[in-house]
Parts: C-alpha cells; sequence; structure tokens
C-alpha cells in the first residue's frame, strides 16, 4: 500500500531522533524539508544520502501536484520540518489534507512520533498538563490583546510559542493583564543553554532584563490556570 510519512525531528539536540525515523530516513524514496539545509545537516550526522526536496509555508500549490505525481508513481516520501513535529505551527497540514483528499483510503499516512517544543515545555513546567489550551504564535498585531485576554480568563493552562523579538512585549501585556498568574518559560530545551524560569510575569521581566544575553534563541511561554 502507498505510504506518506509525516516524521517528527530534534528540537535541538540530533541525538533525539527515534530508530524508526532513522530507518525510514533510509527506505524512502524523498525527505520533504521545510529547508533542506537543516534536514541536510541531521541526515548527514546519521550518514544518511536519501535525497531531499523542499516543501515550506511559501510552496507554490503546483508543488503540492508534483509530490502526488511523485506517489502516484510509486514513490514513497516522508515529511519533515526544521525541528519537532511538522504541521505544528509549521507546514504540512495543507499537503496533509490534500493527500488526503486525493488519494483517500489508498493513501496511508502515517506519524513518526518524536519531539515537539510544546509537549517538552509542559513535561519540565510543573504545570498541571492533563488539560491545556494551545495557541501556537500569537498574532503579531490584530487580535493579540484579545487573545491575552481570553488567556487571563482561561481556566486551563495556556501555552503558545514566541520568538526572542517579542518575548519582552508578550511580558509586558501579561504583567498589565494577568499580574498575578504564575507563568512558565521554556527556554533552548535540549540545547546547551536550556532554562526553565518562572515566577509572576514581572519575575521573569526581571530576570531577563538583568539577563539581556537569555533574550534570545527559542521560547515556548507556559501561564498556569
Ligand atoms: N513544529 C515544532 C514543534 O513541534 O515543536 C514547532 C515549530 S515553530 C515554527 C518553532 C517554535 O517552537 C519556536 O519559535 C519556539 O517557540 C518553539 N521551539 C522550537 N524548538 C524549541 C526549543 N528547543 N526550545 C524552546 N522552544 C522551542
Amino acid at each position: 500500500m502507498k505510504t506518506f510519512y509525516v516524521i517528527a525531528t530534534p528540537i535541538g539536540n540530533l541525538e533525539d531522533i527515534t530508530l524508526r525515523a532513522l530507518r525510514l530516513f533510509k527506505e524512502v524514496d524523498l525527505v520533504l524539508c521545510e529547508d533542506t539545509r537543516v534536514t541536510g545537516k541531521l541526515l548527514a550526522k546519521y550518514e544518511i544520502k536519501t535525497s531531499t526536496m523542499s516543501y515550506h509555508a511559501h510552496s507554490k500549490i503546483q508543488k503540492i501536484d508534483k509530490i502526488i505525481e511523485m506517489i502516484e508513481d510509486d514513490k514513497t516520501l516522508a515529511l519533515v520540518s526544521d525541528a519537532g513535529t511538522p504541521t505544528i505551527s509549521d507546514p504540512g497540514s495543507l499537503l496533509v489534507s490534500k493527500l488526503r483528499e486525493h488519494f483517500g483510503e489508498s493513501l496511508k499516512i502515517v506519524a513518526v512520533p518524536g519531539p515537539s517544543a510544546l509537549v517538552s515545555a509542559l513535561s519540565i513546567s510543573g504545570l498541571s498538563s492533563d488539560e491545556f489550551t494551545f495557541l501556537g504564535f500569537l498574532p503579531h498585531k490584530k487580535g493579540r490583546e484579545t487573545l491575552f485576554k481570553e488567556i487571563a480568563e482561561s481556566k486551563r493552562v495556556v501555552v503558545f510559542y514566541e520568538s526572542p523579538h517579542r518575548i519582552l512585549k508578550a511580558l509586558e501585556k501579561m504583567i498589565s493583564i494577568f499580574p498575578d498568574r504564575r507563568i512558565v518559560i521554556a527556554r533552548e530545551i535540549t540545547k546547551i543553554f536550556e532554562e526553565v524560569i518562572s515566577g509572576t510575569p514581572k519575575d521573569v521581566q526581571d530576570y531577563f532584563l538583568s539577563n539581556p544575553s537569555k533574550v534570545k534563541g527559542e521560547f515556548v511561554v507556559m501561564v498556569g490556570a
């Protein structure tokens, strides 16, 4: 049966890759990558020489037609993103949806699970994670204020991704909208400068203001219930 694999890859530490992912990378005909150079480093570390092709957020719709053609020609493809689980705040859901629409039952779309920053961050946060709301990246402008207000009202833990350029602004907003909620920020998970910072939004802001060199890298923000 025709199969298409959606494979999770490391979020920082290249050892965080499953045995199944490595076997499949060797077996498939082509790996679709967000950035072929990023995935190339992972494949090179494990001496895997499988061909790669780019598939990213700005890929044209014709790329999907090309991918469909390859699968019709009995090629087996895998999809990865630069880091973590494809389609989670990453490209791929349109492709998966189009593949389901085109092939129906005749294509098996298989998840090869592995890291995701969201789940990794929650697992070390100490916050109750039986239930939570994930917002991905917050909008930069329109709707941002409303979302912060929704977070303030939420009875569940709320998780979102934030860039180093906007983390201080996000903290300002949290100080003004929910100054007393406990927040936890997981930064650079699985990387050399991995750390978890927690406290009120003001505590966390103070930490970053006194440690400006830490306002870089990748952040997952979690707001306690
Ligand atoms: N698909 C990915 C996943 O499953 O985690 C997420 C991709 S999204 C484009 C990238 C965002 O995830 C970063 O801006 C950051 O918020 C978060 N992230 C990714 N790697 C991280 C890490 N090692 N430490 C903290 N946050 C990370």
